[in-house]
């Protein structure tokens, strides 16, 4: 994995708790932001919910960090660069957590056009360490 890489590709939602505090990663209560509307946050939105999956494992449900709601959080999605948990949905839809300014950047940038599927190994994406 070359420097390159490194230095575009990130994670994000990937949340602090008690027992769990990786680098780099937030408490989901500081990317809460109510009044966080740009224009473009629909497709925003659908391409965060619309990257391939690169991680199933469906079964594994725990609650959300913020409401009693049971979550897959342990399905990720990629788009080569960036990796974050499916249920990042959920956090931006129910809880307004807003995404970082380099990812919203980042998917302009693609003009907000996400891959169908993405051929790589998930042992090469950015996971919080
Ligand atoms: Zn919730």
């Amino acid at each position: 994995m070359g420097n390159d890489m490194n230095k575009e590709s990130a994670f994000f939602g990937f949340w602090k708790t008690s027992e769990f505090d990786p680098d780099d990663s937030p408490w989901v209560h500081d990317c809460i932001d109510v009044n966080w509307k740009p224009a473009d946050k629909n497709k925003l939105f659908k391409y965060i919910d619309s990257c391939p999956l690169v991680i199933v494992s469906g079964s594994i449900r725990t609650k959300c960090l913020l409401c009693d709601d049971e979550l897959a959080s342990s399905d990720f999605v990629s788009d080569g660069k960036w990796l974050w948990p499916k249920d990042l949905t959920h956090y931006m839809l129910k809880h307004f957590v807003r995404l970082p300014d380099k990812f919203i950047e980042h998917i302009r940038k693609m003009n907000y056009d996400y891959p169908r599927e993405i051929d790589i190994d998930w042992r090469e994406l950015p996971w919080p360490k």
